[in-house]
């Protein structure tokens, strides 16, 4: 994000989980610390109060289309679709394509309608190739003003998050960024 100030951005997707979400709410709330929730609309729709408590504690959220489709190999319409499914329950301007692929075509249609959001780092919270102290130098060797962090709210994801998080937090406070949930 184009700042001269020390603002980051950290974005978790593939959310919300009655397990995985609460978990990283619970941690952020320790540290007053606002993020963005890039949600699938299936899983919002069979958790409307995750989304009422993520609202509600002021992060952001944000369509990642209703089933985590690969805008690569789907067509513009059924993508299209998918993805105004999955406003009906995230009812947000701010858009993550699944996997960072989509077409031109599709760019054309939803920046109508969203700010599409890509992102800087991603630390390979998913991978279990990645040691935690891989996972955290990901974050904090890279990290710097205008910084997108992108995190993952899934069962591949949610030990080493939830385990590293903290301290990832920790240093990133300490080195005085800001945390932002606007766009
Ligand atoms: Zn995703």
């Amino acid at each position: 994000m184009p700042t001269k100030e020390k603002k980051i951005w950290l974005t978790f997707d593939d959310g919300p989980d009655p397990i995985f979400t609460t978990e990283i709410l619970n941690i952020l709330d320790k540290y007053s610390i606002k993020a963005t929730f890039f949600l699938e609309g299936e899983k919002a729709a069979k958790y409307p109060y995750l989304i009422e408590q993520i609202k509600k504690t002021n992060h952001s959220i944000g369509n990642h289309t209703n089933s985590h489709l690969n805008g690569w190999k789907t067509s513009t319409n059924t993508y299209l679709k998918d993805v105004f499914e999955a406003q009906k329950v995230i009812k947000s301007s701010l858009f993550r394509p699944p996997f960072g692929k989509i077409k031109i075509s599709q760019i054309k249609n939803l920046i109508k309608d969203f700010k599409i959001i890509m992102w800087s780092i991603m630390p390979l919270d998913f991978s279990n190739k990645i040691s935690d102290s891989e996972f955290k130098n990901n974050i904090l060797k890279n990290v710097k003003k205008g910084s997108i962090i992108v995190l993952h709210c899934n069962s591949k994801s949610h030990h080493k998050v939830c385990k590293n998080l903290p301290d990832v937090l920790e240093e990133l406070l300490k080195r005085e960024y800001e945390f932002c949930s606007t766009w």
